[in-house]
């Protein structure tokens, strides 16, 4: 028997929601990080140590993944879940985002967009049509529709237009994706930072009929303070009964911010990236671990963290890893980051249920302010 997708929100604390989406694939508790996988790895992780850290689904780019090593093929091999070793949900983006910031060569019309590959210039067309087909050849849990991911800053005359296309992107989205049980599609609200656009923008997705509900244009640089001032109102124009994910968010603090606001998903490239070039997140803020303070400290990165980075490694070996260039490094300094995300979702999902978010985040404040223990 097929389970289908369902949302059960369990408990609220203020704007703050927790609960559980259920998929033939597994749940995901929510709030809910999402580590990404870009071209069907995260990198420096095996699957199942994703999996340890508390990861319920992982993302995955199609813009990426139709280029090399191409839906086509991914298919015939049996879908990404297979292909990639990991059988819980996936989440895959549109394409859309990653089309306008990474291809050459872009020409933008109704009808989707003509790009050449930045990897050897091959000529592609994404559309909503094409984004639906090459999300249901990898066999994605939750599709996300095509949408133009309106760049900031944009006057109202240019955001207009953007959300009008990309409304219009969420119609055709919808007619291709179809009906397919056990499946997702999420619809993508733009509207940049106008209240009246954003409320048009969730009014037109709405008629449409979504299974969750993305807010859209943010994290583009907009900076923190615009982020949570759209925030502030954006997420409650979508249906409460629906997840409502913000995609590419984000530090520590963003995350939280965005939870209080009553955000459920959120993904982002910071904590793998970050384990790439040396910086780990912990209770206590960033450390850089290539600081020459830590040459000579026998104690952990985070005493309280249960990871094997923390668990088994001096901050002298991870200095010493990062400088050497070994690849151990990036997979200690990846696993710690995403088991400190992990633990940070974890936290927020037991203070939003205890009725107990307002003391939970406080303390996550008071502790990031204390900075780093003392070099010994
Ligand atoms: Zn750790």
């Amino acid at each position: 028997m097929t389970t289908a997708f369902r949302f059960d929100l369990h408990a609220t604390d203020g704007r703050a929601r927790t609960g559980v989406i259920h998929t033939p694939r597994g749940a995901i508790r929510t709030p809910a990080f999402m580590p990404v996988g870009t071209a069907a790895t995260v990198k420096a992780m095996l699957p199942e140590s994703v999996r340890a850290t508390g990861a319920d689904i992982l993302l995955g780019n199609t813009y990426h993944l139709m280029l090399r090593p191409t839906a086509e093929r991914i298919a015939r091999l049996g879908g990404l879940h297979r292909f990639m070793g990991w059988d819980r949900p996936i989440l895959t983006d549109s394409g859309g985002f990653q089309v306008m910031s990474l291809a050459s060569l872009r020409k933008m019309t109704e009808e989707g967009v003509r790009f050449s590959s930045h990897i050897d210039g091959s000529k592609h067309m994404l559309s909503p049509e094409r984004s639906m087909e090459i999300q249901r050849l990898l066999g994605s849990d939750i599709v996300m529709a095509f949408d133009e991911c309106t760049s900031f800053p944009a006057d109202e005359a240019t955001a207009r237009a953007s959300m009008e296309l990309s409304m219009r992107w969420a119609r055709r989205s919808r007619d291709a994706f179809g009906d397919r049980p056990g499946h997702a599609l999420f619809g993508i609200m733009q509207g940049s930072v106008y209240p009246d656009q954003r409320a048009e923008s969730a009014a037109a997705l709405r008629a449409i009929g979504f299974d969750g509900y993305a807010v859209g244009g943010l994290a583009v640089g907009e900076g923190q303070e615009t982020m949570f001032s759209v925030l502030d109102y954006a997420p409650d124009l979508l249906p409460s009964d629906r997840p409502r994910y913000l995609m590419g968010v984000g530090k520590p603090d963003d995350i939280v911010g965005a939870v209080e606001r009553g955000i459920d998903m959120m993904d982002c490239v910071l904590p793998s990236r970050s384990g790439r070039t040396g910086q780990a997140f912990t209770r206590r803020g960033v450390v850089n671990i290539k600081n020459a303070r830590h040459m000579d400290d026998p104690r952990p990165l985070d005493e309280a963290c249960t990871c094997p980075a923390c668990r088994g490694y001096s901050r002298a070996y991870l200095h010493h890893v990062f400088r050497a260039q070994e690849i151990i490094s990036s997979m200690l300094l990846t696993w710690h980051n995403l088991h400190y995300y992990q633990e940070l979702m974890s936290g927020l999902r037991s203070a939003i249920a205890g009725g107990r978010l307002s003391a939970f985040v406080a303390e996550f404040h008071a502790q990031r302010a204390q900075g780093d223990i003392e070099p010994l």
